[in-house]
């Protein structure tokens, strides 16, 4: 099917909740000297321009990194990790802007943390989206593979380091994809017990990702943690996205503390209904 693009998305409030939980992971994972494999499963293109045609059409940007942005001297030194983001992604910006200009994407959010002895795979279908990523400059060397994901993941493991870390983050374009993403998770857990591995999923009216924690439950894989951002109340007059997901196998330990206290910092800025869950989705 194929006809999701993210640039209509990014920098909304799923990507902040993402990308921060992604920042804080590579963070826990660099307190280790062992290398590690990352592996981006549905990168996208790396790296947004705000002022693009698609992007502009929808803004979601607005109420989401740029709430955060707009707000970035309010917030400044109440959260370590909210400041190390916001920090990261100021130095993106180009040097003679004062605005929020370009959004990073996954592959840069894990290219940004690549030692020598790391490895990062990257993974899009999408031929345009492929082409742009291919031309895009990440702060680390990446193999940029155009194929799907989740069977590219099926075929390298195990890897080659003594760590693993995946994020899963499809656009659950296909009702099965939840099915498939569980199916993923469980194999993943099975070749490599140790894998930290990272789903996204969309909170919708339609409630799909249900079978996805179900299923991942009915697994029985072990070590599941759950955070979910929800920035609307679900009522039988909401539509769209309400909310952001993540599932995490084996979380470092801390991830979730750092993650729920950055969350709390700056919920304010995504409105009065806005509010999180995390907890043990699977405990050991
Ligand atoms: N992970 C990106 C980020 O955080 O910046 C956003 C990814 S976007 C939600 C999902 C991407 O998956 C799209 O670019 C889409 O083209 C791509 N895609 C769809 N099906 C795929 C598949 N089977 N394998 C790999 N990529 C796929």
């Amino acid at each position: 099917m194929l006809a999701y693009q993210h640039a209509y998305h990014a920098g909304n409030f799923a990507d902040v909740h993402k990308h921060l939980a992604l920042f804080s992971l590579t963070r826990h994972l660099l307190r280790k000297k062992s290398s590690v494999t990352y592996i981006d499963t549905h990168a996208g293109r790396g790296l947004y321009r705000l002022a693009e045609p698609e992007t502009q059409k929808l803004k979601e940007y607005e109420s989401g990194v740029g709430a955060l942005w707009a707000g970035r001297q309010a917030l400044s030194g109440r959260n370590e990790l909210l400041d190390a983001w916001l920090a990261a992604l100021q130095r993106l910006q180009p040097a003679s802007m004062k605005t929020l200009s370009h959004y990073p994407g996954s592959p840069w959010w894990l290219a940004q943390a690549l030692r020598s002895h790391d490895r990062l795979s990257l993974f899009e279908l999408h031929p345009g989206e492929h082409g742009c990523l291919e031309g895009q400059p990440l702060p680390g060397e990446a193999r940029r593979i155009h194929g799907d994901g989740l069977a590219g993941l099926q075929r390298v493991l195990p890897v080659a380091t003594p760590r693993l870390c995946v994020l899963v983050d499809p656009s659950y374009e296909r009702k099965a994809e939840y099915l498939e993403v569980a199916e993923s998770l469980r194999f993943v857990a099975r070749k490599v017990r140790h894998a930290v591995v990272m789903v996204w999923y969309p909170l919708l009216p339609a409630g799909r990702h249900a079978a996805l924690l179900e299923a991942v439950r009915k697994a029985d894989i072990r070590k599941v943690w759950r955070s979910e951002f929800e920035v609307r109340g679900l009522d039988s007059a909401t539509h769209g996205m309400y909310g952001s997901g993540l599932l995490v196998l084996n979380p470092p330990w801390g991830l979730g503390d750092e993650l729920e206290s950055a969350l709390d910092c700056l919920m304010p800025r995504f409105g009065p209904q806005a509010r999180q869950r995390a907890g043990w989705w699977v405990a050991e």
